[in-house]
C-alpha cells in the first residue's frame, strides 16, 4: 500500500479492519451447546483473565498459517506428507529446554526418515505450544469415596487428586499462554537456529541404528547415508537446509481462550486463531451444531476434525459444508482414528463418499485414539504392533481406493519413557511401572517414535 502526498510515494500503514458482521460473528459460539468446558467457579475471574488474554501478542502470524494451508493442501494432492506429532497432554512443569529439544528432535528424526522413504517434501508440525486442555469421558473423578472434577489439562486444572488442584482455575489460562510462548520461542529458536541441520539428524538417526535391537533398519540408514553423500557431492546447498519450517498445533477445546486469542488479520480483515498455526477439533466436540465447528469455522487457520469409527459420510460432508463450504484447497484435515481392528472396514466408505463430494480433504492417520487398552497390571496404555497396523490399514486403505494418505498424528515424547506396549525394546506390562509418566494418553518413546518411522519409510519405498 502506498499514498501519493506532495508529489512523491510513500508507504503507509494500512489497517484492515473486520465487518461488523464478522465481528458478531465471532460472538456466536456463546449461543451454541459447548461440550467438555470446565465449570469455572467464578465468571468475574475468568472475564478478567480473558480481557488479559485479548492484550497479549498473538503466538502466530496470520501468514504463516496461510503458509500453512497450502502446505496440506500439497499434502491432499499427494505432494507432501504431514508427520504431526506430541504429548496427549503438554503440562506447565514439563515445559522445559531439555524436553522441548527432545520433542522436536524426535519429530526432525522421524520426518527425514518419513521424507527418504515417501520422496516428499514432510510437513513438520508439533501437538505443541498449547496442547494445555483435555476432554475426558467424565466430568467427575471418585477415589476412595471423595468425587472431585477430573483433571481436564494444566490450562484448567491440577493433577493431583485435591479439592485445591481440581476446581478449575481461569488464571491457569494464563499459565497456559506463557508455557505456550515460551515454548513456541524455543521451537522458533531450534529450528531456525542450526540444531535442525539434516546433516545433524542424519547423524542422529546413524545413532539410533547402530543399536542392535534396531539392526533391520541399518539397510535403510545406509540408503539414507548413500543419498547423503549424492547431495553433498552434486553440490546441494546443505546451507539451506540448516533450517525447517515447524508448526504448532492443539486441540481447540476451552471457547474462552481459543475465542481470546482470535484476532483480525490486519493484511485482510479476516479473523484467525493466533494460539497455533493448526487448530483441530476433537471426537467429542466436532458436534456440526455446536459452539467448537462455529468459532472454528469462522477462522481462515487450516483445521482438523478427528472422526472415530461411527463417523458416516453425511457426519463428514456436514462438517465440509460447515468448515469448508467453498472446497479450499488444504483447510480441512480429516485426522481418522478407528482402531486396528476396524480401519480396514470402516475407513474405505468414508473415504469414497467424501472423494465423491470432490471438495478435497487431507486424510491423516491418528492410530493412537482407536488402540487404547488396559494393561494387566491396570495401566492405559497401547500395543506399539497394534498402533503399527492401523498405520498399515490406512496405507492400504488409500491405495486400493487411489486416494491419498496425507499424513499420520502420533502421540509421541523425546524421552525414554514406558508408556506403549512392545516394540524392538520390547516393553512389557512389569516395564509399565519404571517410566509411565504420562498424565492422560499413553506416548510412544523415542526409539519408538523412530521406529515406526523406519517401518513407515520401509513400507513406502517399497
Ligand atoms: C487427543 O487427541 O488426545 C484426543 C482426545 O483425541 P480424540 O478427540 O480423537 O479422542
Ligand atoms: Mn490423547
Amino acid at each position: 500500500m502506498s499514498v501519493s502526498l506532495l508529489g512523491g510515494t510513500y508507504p503507509v500503514r494500512v489497517s484492515i479492519e473486520a465487518t461488523p458482521e464478522v465481528l458478531s460473528g465471532l460472538q456466536q459460539w456463546r449461543e451454541l451447546p459447548a461440550a467438555q468446558q470446565p465449570h469455572w467457579p467464578d465468571p468475574e475471574e475468568l472475564r478478567h483473565v480473558t480481557a488479559q488474554l485479548r492484550d497479549f501478542p498473538p503466538l502466530v502470524f496470520a501468514g504463516e498459517a496461510d503458509s500453512l494451508r497450502d502446505k496440506l493442501a500439497m499434502a491432499a494432492r499427494g505432494e507432501a506428507f504431514l508427520l504431526q506429532g506430541g504429548d496427549c497432554a503438554e503440562t506447565f512443569a514439563e515445559s522445559t529446554a531439555d524436553r522441548i529439544r527432545n520433542k522436536i528432535q524426535t519429530i526432525l528424526q522421524m520426518a527425514a526418515v518419513l521424507t527418504y522413504g515417501a520422496s516428499l517434501p514432510v510437513i513438520k508440525m508439533g501437538r505443541m505450544a498449547g496442547q494445555y486442555a483435555k476432554p475426558r469421558s467424565s466430568d467427575n473423578e471418585t477415589r476412595d469415596g471423595v468425587t472431585l472434577p477430573a483433571y481436564r489439562g494444566d490450562a484448567v486444572n491440577g493433577h493431583p487428586f485435591t479439592e485445591a488442584d481440581r476446581i478449575p482455575d481461569p488464571r491457569r489460562l494464563l499459565g497456559a499462554y506463557q508455557r505456550s510462548a515460551t515454548t513456541i520461542n524455543l521451537v522458533r529458536a531450534f529450528t531456525n537456529g542450526g540444531f535442525a541441520d539434516l546433516r545433524r539428524v542424519h547423524q542422529w538417526n546413524r545413532g539410533f541404528t547402530a543399536n542392535p535391537a534396531y539392526a533391520r533398519y541399518e539397510v535403510l540408514a545406509a540408503e539414507i547415508d548413500r543419498a547423503m553423500r549424492f547431495m553433498r557431492a552434486a553440490g546441494v546447498d546443505f546451507e539451506a537446509l540448516r533450517t525447517v519450517d515447524f508448526y504448532t498445533s492443539h486441540e481447540a477445546l476451552l471457547l474462552e481462550y481459543e475465542a481470546a486469542m482470535t484476532r483480525i488479520d490486519s493484511r485482510t480483515g479476516d479473523p484467525y486463531n493466533t494460539s497455533a498455526h493448526f487448530l483441530w477439533i476433537g471426537e467429542r466436540t466436532r458436534q456440526v451444531d455446536g459452539a467448537h465447528v462455529d468459532l472454528l469455522s469462522r477462522v481462515r487457520n487450516p483445521i482438523g476434525v478427528k472422526l472415530g469409527p461411527t463417523t458416516t459420510g453425511e457426519d463428514a460432508l456436514t462438517l465440509m459444508d460447515r468448515l469448508n463450504p467453498d472446497g479450499e484447497p488444504g483447510r480441512i484435515t480429516f485426522i481418522t482414528r478407528m482402531g486396528a481392528g476396524k480401519i480396514r472396514d470402516v475407513l474405505p466408505g468414508l473415504v469414497e463418499r467424501v472423494t465423491s463430494d470432490g471438495r478435497p480433504v487431507t486424510w491423516v492417520c491418528d492410530p493412537m485414539h482407536g488402540n487404547t487398552i488396559t494393561s494387566p497390571s491396570g495401566y492405559k496404555t497401547r500395543e506399539f504392533a497394534t498402533v503399527l497396523d492401523e498405520v498399515h490399514g490406512f496405507f492400504e486403505v488409500h491405495q486400493a481406493l487411489g486416494t491419498v494418505p496425507g499424513g499420520l498424528h502420533v502421540e509421541l515424547t523425546g524421552d525414554d519413557v514406558t508408556e506403549v506396549l512392545g516394540g524392538s525394546e520390547e516393553v512389557d506390562d512389569a516395564a509399565l511401572a519404571r517410566r509411565y509418566e504420562t498424565l492422560v494418553d499413553p506416548r510412544l518413546n523415542h526409539q519408538q517414535s523412530l521406529e515406526m518411522a523406519f517401518d513407515v519409510a520401509e513400507m513406502l519405498r517399497g
